[in-house]
């Protein structure tokens, strides 16, 4: 039978389905209009909690505010503690013969701020027209609200949005009197911001409270083109700091020039050696443990909005280093130069042939790849290069003994590998299919984003399946001044939060 014949098949069996759903969504979208003046209150009190990790006062206020919010949504409620940790709030809310579990994750400590470059005061909410930039002006926060306007202040987008929406979807079942089709788990991390040091320990110390059948991680910006987006998987990270080395004192450029060798023209030379000028990485066995794409996986990307014109143009790019579009780009490793260190430029510069250059160096990871693994890649390949790798200062001898030395230093804590979920995954196809059938904006799949976030440790400890979940909308100006969540935003991530729950 064929996908046309088959097709008025398949409607007729998903009507009730999704009768029942446009319901929920039209009860839920009601209960929001009508709350709208409440829900923006919560969020702007929950907003002028200041939220810095560092700061253990306000992030247990936070903490323990936040605690109350879920209690009120009919979650049980619990603070999760470990000796030199943040708390984590963990919430649960089970529903009569439900079979699955869903693991909601959301961190609610935010970057510190610079009140300085702030147009107001980041621990007091502020609704404007627009972002500053664009000319936004302050209204006061009273409803009737435009779906445009913003609220200002420390985490509104990163990520305090998704605890507001989460509680208010919940609120607004219990309203409507329907009863989620999942038992819901939360798991609220306070110290995401400062590196998530204790993360592995929590989730080993209480592994028994955080079992689930998957984790939403609600966290991050959505798409450019404001499309719902789900994505599958994050890169991982790594790094490594790198030094060659001349003569042992600088050396003047005209009694030593074409005579001493010059360790900016080693370092650049080494480096050129090692990445091309499109990305690609040229170190040998860098590439040998990448999961390829799958072609369901490339479809998805083919079918999502190409956005690099406007990405470029909006960045002052004459054109991106490749040609790929950029979710093919970010789904591959990248070896990214992030500083280098040596002599001197403009009027400090010397006519002097310097004793050593330093370079820093940035990987970004895919699915598969290991940290060992690319550190002894990369230490083959500045051996096969003609030189001599060490880990420290090179000492008189070594200097004397060795043409080429380069030290390399390797992070200690700091580099972990990616993670990415199958797109076949029983729960990631349930909720890709709600979330595409939510509104008229079909969903785009995003195998993985650029950016680097901990996934990879909740899948070691706990063996469960990971989504990404974003709601905040793309310009909320995450971690910089004048952080923002479009009002939007937040009425659709209630409206996806309460679908999810209802469709599982
Ligand atoms: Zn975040």
């Amino acid at each position: 039978m064929s996908v046309r014949t088959l097709l008025p098949v398949l409607l007729f069996l998903l009507c009730p389905v999704i009768a029942g759903q446009a319901q929920t969504t039209s009860q839920v979208n009601e209960w929001r209009q009508t709350h709208e003046q409440q829900i923006v209150d919560r969020f702007a009190k929950l907003i002028s909690i200041p939220n810095v990790a560092a700061d253990t006062t306000n992030i247990r206020r936070n903490a323990e505010h936040i605690s109350q919010l879920l209690e009120a949504a009919g979650m049980r409620s619990e603070l999760l503690e470990l000796e030199g940790s943040n708390p984590v709030i963990f919430a649960e809310r089970n529903s009569p013969g439900a079979e699955q579990t869903l693991m909601i994750y959301v961190h609610y400590d935010g970057q510190p701020v610079n009140p300085d470059n702030w147009a107001s005061n980041p621990w007091q909410a502020v609704m404007r027209t627009d972002m500053v930039e664009k000319g936004g002006q302050t209204v006061p926060m009273r409803a009737p609200f435009d779906p445009d306007w913003r609220i200002f202040g420390r985490s509104t987008g990163d990520d305090k949005a998704p605890i507001i929406a989460l509680q208010s979807a919940l609120l607004a079942l219990a309203a409507s009197g329907i009863e989620p089709s999942v038992n819901l788990k939360v798991f609220m991390e306070g110290e995401e911001e400062a590196g998530s040091a204790n993360l592995r320990r929590m989730l080993e110390t209480h592994k028994d409270k955080l079992t689930a059948d998957m984790w939403l991680f609600c966290d991050g910006p959505a798409h450019q083109s404001r499309r719902w987006q789900l994505v599958y998987g994050v890169r991982g990270t790594y790094g490594f700091n790198l030094t060659v080395y001349g003569a042992d004192r600088p050396l003047h450029s005209g009694h030593y020039g074409n005579w001493a060798p010059n360790p900016i023209m080693l370092l650049t030379e080494l480096i050129s050696s090692m990445r091309a000028g499109d990305g690609e990485v040229l170190v040998d066995g860098f590439y040998d443990q990448v999961r390829s794409l799958t072609a369901e996986e490339k479809a998805a990307i083919a079918a999502s909005p190409r956005m690099d014109k406007l990405l470029a143009s909006d960045m002052g790019l004459g054109s991106p280093e490749t040609n790929d579009r950029i979710e093919l780009a970010i789904a591959r490793p990248a070896f990214n130069l992030r500083g280098i260190n040596a002599g001197n430029v403009g009027a400090r510069a010397r006519n002097v042939i310097p004793p050593s250059a330093e370079a820093s160096i940035g990987l970004r990871l895919v699915a598969d790849q290991t940290p060992d693994h690319l550190r002894s890649v990369i230490e083959q390949h500045v051996t096969a290069q003609g030189y001599h790798v060490i880990h420290d200062e090179p000492s008189a001898d070594q200097r004397r003994q060795h043409n080429r030395l380069a030290r390399i230093d390797w992070p200690s804590y700091g580099g972990y590998p990616a993670y990415r979920a199958p797109f076949d995954h029983p729960l990631a196809l349930q909720i890709s299919s709600i979330l595409d059938k939510l509104s008229d904006r079909t969903l785009i799949q995003t195998p993985t984003m650029g950016g680097s976030l901990p996934l990879y440790v909740v899948e070691d400890v706990l063996q469960v399946p990971i989504l990404i979940l974003p709601v905040a909308n793309h310009d909320n100006n995450q971690h910089g001044a004048n952080e923002n969540l479009r009002l939007q935003n937040l009425w659709d991530a209630i409206e996806i939060y309460a679908a999810v729950l209802t469709g599982l």
